[in-house]
């Protein structure tokens, strides 16, 4: 069944028609054969019993006289009849009477047992028996029996006839079929091929044309019809698709540009996570590594220097007095230094050193591996070195010092924090000996620093704990040893360390900003001291005050000056403030500006402890200064050092072609006075004369001796 259903529709109407022809023919030529057969037994039984009559009415003679011979005779011509194979006459009783049997045939007769006549067909031959009657009476019977082969054999020939025939009409049948089945097929066909067509090539436009009106015909119409259908839905197929195409194309885009944005978001995130990254770790004003990841390769550095069993070494770096610079200058100024520094700094190490910017003006360098201890000293001069050179910002020349602690692995640490404590502590070693300079580690530093901590923490209080003190030092002319006025100088009496001179505290005020209020302090004390010596008479005495540097780049110290000055009632005129060279230098241009405010005011300015060789002599011009002190480190080796007598003389020269008055301190001995005097200058302060002294002591020199005698004279 699976096969015919396989098979092509024009195969398959063939095999109907076939089939049914078939079928058809079949029962035709069943038909055929069955009444030709009937009618050949009839005409066998017509033709046996008509010839059984002629025998009968030829034999009825001798049945009734009873003779043999003559009946004999009678069926003796049955030997013409090819097809009687025997003939028998029997008499009423069934008593054979006369007997023929063609010759060759061996079979006999066969005795009637009824009177009735019948015909017997069997395989071959056929019986009849015929009964004989004489004027309505029985007396015989006939016996007939005839080959029926021959009628067999016409039946064989019908039958392939037949055959013929069936064979015939199939193939007619087939050919006509081949033919017939077309005008089913051929519309079905067209209509299968355009269908594939369409399924192939989406073409709903092709149609198929028809101009029957039966079943196929309305087929192809509705078959056309629903091409009319799937044409107008494809070309609202076609119009949904393109626009959804353009949809897509539009969307794609949207997406390629939203994807395109995220990857631009993305790229920009991953930057964003580097920069953070990398400001974690660097500093974002030098771009130098910053104290975490120094940190890091110290750490790195000294299990390395463990391993390999050598030194390391670590360089605190702090700039000197360069708060000064960014509080005078502004911060912009001090920002373009640090990065002018720190890039003089990656120029003095090599390619596996690590500079780094701790904050503020500190820096550090880690050189994660040196032969021997005095590698580390060598980078450290070449810093000082290079930082020696004068940086210009912004049209301003400025000359930048550095203080440079080092520490050693592992002598002055094992650790990381040791190494940097230890390096920290000979940095402040490096500051307190006077600046721009490299110290090295040493254990003792340790206690110096802890103590240094102290001071710091009490300096903080000192102040309202009013710890903090002013003497006197009386400045004298020596040609009337006469006290011409006094420099006011702090001293910190400290609860458990005792008096602790500025030289030691100053510095920790500076560095910590402490000295803003501290001198502030200072000049409301002073001038109100000298409220008090005006107050007793006193007017022409002199006030000489110390400023600091920080307090020169303030640019609130104009207007306290004047609100002291309007508050104690005090000549300006009588005042002098004391700056000393270094202020100049690392300030020149608003420490300037500051200066001439506080000489408008009518303030004379000092040069102090000059000749101690801070800087050019250059900046005297520069410096609305009316006096110079000469230093006491200078004037102490006078006149032992004949170096340093001709180096005073100079400066005397100097001072006097510059209309300066001088001032000579910390002359301690009638020789160096003496020598002052030979200079010209008579003016002097020292302990030749007196120390700093309490307020009331001055008070008691104004009263009661207006002449001072030097009070370890060496004659
Ligand atoms: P300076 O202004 O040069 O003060 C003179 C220093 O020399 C004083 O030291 C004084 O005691 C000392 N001196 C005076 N005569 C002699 C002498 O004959 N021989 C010796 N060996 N020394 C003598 P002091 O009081 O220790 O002050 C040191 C420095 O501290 C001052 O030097 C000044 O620069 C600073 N200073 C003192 N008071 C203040 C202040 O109120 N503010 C600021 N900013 N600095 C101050
Ligand atoms: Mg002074
Ligand atoms: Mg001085």
């Amino acid at each position: 069944m699976n096969i015919i259903r396989h098979i092509s529709i024009r195969r398959k109407i063939t095999l109907i028609i076939m089939l049914v022809s078939m079928v058809s023919l079949c029962l035709a030529l069943a038909a055929f054969i069955v009444a030709e057969r009937s009618s050949a037994h009839q005409f066998a039984a017509k033709n046996l019993k008509t010839m059984a009559e002629v025998i009968a009415a030829n034999s009825k003679a001798a049945i009734i006289f009873r003779d043999n011979i003559a009946a004999e005779e009678t069926i003796e011509f049955l030997h013409y009849q090819e097809h009687i194979l025997a003939a028998a006459i029997y008499d009423a009783e069934h008593e054979l009477f006369a007997a023929y049997t063609k010759p060759g045939v061996e079979a006999g007769v066969p005795t009637p047992h009824s009177d009735h006549d019948n015909v017997l067909f069997w395989d071959n031959y056929v019986e009849l028996v015929n009964s004989i009657s004489h004027e309505g009476q029985l007396i015989g019977h006939v016996y007939l029996r005839s080959d029926f082969r021959l009628i067999q054999d016409h039946l064989s020939w019908f039958a392939i006839i037949a055959l013929l025939v069936f064979f015939c009409s199939l193939l007619i049948s087939f050919l006509l079929s081949e033919r017939l089945q077309q005008i089913i097929t051929a519309p079905l066909l067209s209509l299968s091929e355009i269908a594939r067509k369409i399924t192939t090539e989406k073409n709903y436009a092709l149609r198929l044309q028809s101009d029957s009106r039966d079943e196929v015909g309305n087929l192809i119409s509705d078959f056309n019809e629903m091409l009319d259908q799937i044409q107008l839905r494809d070309n609202e197929l076609e119009l949904h698709r393109s626009s959804l195409e353009d949809l897509v194309t539009k969307r794609t885009s949207d997406l390629e540009l939203a994807n395109r944005e995220l990857e631009a978001a993305k790229l920009e995130a991953e930057e964003i996570a580097e920069r953070m990254e990398y400001h974690a770790h660097h500093d974002a004003l030098t771009g130098l590594p910053n104290r975490h990841l120094l940190i890091d390769r110290i750490s790195i550095a000294l299990s390395h220097a463990h391993r390999e069993n050598i030194l390391a070494g670590v360089l605190y770096l702090d700039l000197d007095r360069f708060k000064l610079i960014n509080d005078s200058l502004g911060h912009a100024i001090g920002d373009q230094l640090l990065r002018v520094v720190a890039q003089r700094l990656n120029g003095c190490i090599r390619e596996d050193d690590t500079v780094a910017r701790l904050g503020g003006d500190e820096f550090m360098v880690l050189l994660p591996s040196i032969e021997k201890t005095s590698d580390a000293g060598y980078i450290g001069k070449r810093i000082i070195d290079a930082l020696s050179e004068p940086v210009i910002c912004d049209g301003y020349e400025l000359n930048i010092t550095t203080s440079i602690g080092v520490s050693i692995y592992p002598y002055d640490g094992k650790e990381t924090d040791a190494l940097i404590k230890s390096a920290d502590v000979s940095m402040y070693r490096a500051k307190s000996l006077g600046r721009n300079r490299l110290v090295y580690y040493t254990a003792e530093m340790n206690e110096e620093s802890r103590k240094r901590l102290t001071l710091e923490t009490d300096l903080r209080k000192a102040l309202e704990k009013q710890e903090l003190a002013l003497l006197y030092q009386p400045i004298v002319d020596t040609r009337k040893n006469m006290v011409l006025g006094a420099e006011a100088l702090i001293l910190w009496n400290h609860p458990t360390m005792g008096v602790i001179p500025p030289a030691e505290f100053i510095p920790i005020a500076e560095d910590t900003g402490l000295i803003i209020p501290i001198g502030e302090w200072v000049i409301r004390t002073a001038f109100e001291r000298l409220r008090c010596w005006n107050d007793a008479g006193h007017l022409n005495m002199r006030l000489a005050v110390n400023l600091s540097p920080t307090q020169l780049s303030r640019p609130g110290l104009v207007s306290i000056v004047e609100h002291a000055i309007s508050e104690f009632q005090v000549n300006p005129y009588k005042l002098d403030f004391e700056i000393t060279e270094n202020v100049a230098t690392q300030n020149l241009e608003s420490a300037t500006v500051t200066l001439k405010n506080l000489k408008k005011l009518g303030i004379s300015i000092s040069l102090d402890d000059f000749g101690i060789g801070y800087s050019s002599l250059s900046h005297l011009h520069v410096l609305p200064i009316d006096t110079i002190k000469i230093g006491q480190s200078f004037v102490r080796n006078i006149p032992d050092s004949l170096g340093d007598m001709s180096v005073a003389q100079a400066i005397i020269a100097m001072a006097n072609s510059m209309d300066l008055s001088l001032i000579a301190e910390g002359v301690e001995n009638i020789k160096q006075m003496n020598f002052f005097r030979q200079q010209g200058i008579h003016v002097i302060q020292g302990h030749l004369f007196s120390e700093p002294v309490p307020e009331e002591e001055i008070l008691e020199m104004l009263e009661s001796r207006t002449t001072l005698t030097p009070l370890n004279v060496v004659k």
